[in-house]
């Protein structure tokens, strides 16, 4: 297969518009403004952009949470249209989306368990015996251990929950994972072992990352490429080296400058 994990082709997505209830123009929001960027297999690619920049909003697209007003986009060489048409379970089994919160996006009624086998059977389809030992395969990837399968969400650490949130993601057999902010809840010492942790997985598994993240250091620290999403554009892409050493646009380079951590002299 030649296709890049990701391609998109001039996205955008408008919210708002038409009138409202008593016939009022509604104003529109332009959140994506037809962006083009490709996710290379088995690269890292962070977004990174202000808060409003619209970079959540590309993302949902991406998994099929939000349908675009215009553009299209491919996952794993297949058009977007057409896994839409094939049915709700079609972009989990391609692409994952691990969530901001680690532990709001974890139902806090079902069990470890619960929560891990229902992608194994309903994505998979495993019998109940596979989807035992998937799930010990998963918490062992994730360096969780085993009594963890049953008990809440609630009893977990930030951190803990945000590795359950991964297994939740590898357990749809899924290439691509789209993390948006996945360390950004998470005490600064624990960042670090969760940034290790997927640089681990993502070799281990042949996985291809899109990271949402407004910190630079994380960014920094996990990314081969960056794109900077600025009012809904792509205004700048480059390896995560040049862009730090020598950052084009305004933007990017008031970004770096406003990052003492990683601030070249
Ligand atoms: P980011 O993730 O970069 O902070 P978002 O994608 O969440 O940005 O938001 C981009 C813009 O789109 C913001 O102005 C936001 O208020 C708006 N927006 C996001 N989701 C919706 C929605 N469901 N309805 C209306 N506006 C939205
Ligand atoms: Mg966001």
């Amino acid at each position: 297969m030649t296709a890049h994990a990701i391609e998109m082709r001039e996205l955008s997505k408008r919210f708002g518009g038409g009138r409202s209830l008593f016939g009022k123009p509604r104003h529109t929001i332009d959140a994506v403004k037809s962006v083009s960027l490709d996710l290379r297999r088995g690269e890292t690619l962070a977004l990174v952009g202000e808060s409003g920049s619209g970079k959540s909003t590309l993302a949902r697209m991406l998994v099929g949470l939000e349908t675009p007003t215009s553009g299209s986009f491919a996952i794993g060489g297949r058009d977007a249209s057409g896994l839409r048409r094939d049915g709700p379970r079609a972009f989990g089994k391609m692409i994952q989306y691990v969530f901001q919160d680690p532990v709001a996006s974890l139902n806090p009624r079902k069990t470890v368990r619960d929560i891990l086998e229902s992608p194994l059977a309903l994505l998979n389809g495993y019998a109940p015996s596979r989807r035992r030992v998937r799930m010990q395969e998963l918490l062992d990837a994730v360096q969780m251990p085993a009594d963890t399968l049953e008990r809440y969400p609630h009893e977990f650490s930030g951190g803990q929950a945000q590795r359950i949130a991964i297994a939740r993601a590898l357990a749809a057999d899924a290439q691509i994972l789209v993390l948006d902010e996945p360390v950004s809840a998470l005490d600064v010492s624990v960042q670090a072992q969760v940034l290790l942790l997927l640089r681990d997985l993502k070799t281990r598994f042949g996985l291809s990352y899109l990271v949402i993240s407004h910190d630079l250091a994380v960014i920094e620290a996990i990314s081969d490429r960056v794109a900077v999403m600025y009012f809904g554009e792509i205004v700048e892409t480059a390896p995560a080296d040049r862009l730090f050493a020598d950052p084009e646009h305004a933007y990017t380079q008031r970004l770096v400058a406003s990052a003492p951590r990683i601030r070249r002299e």
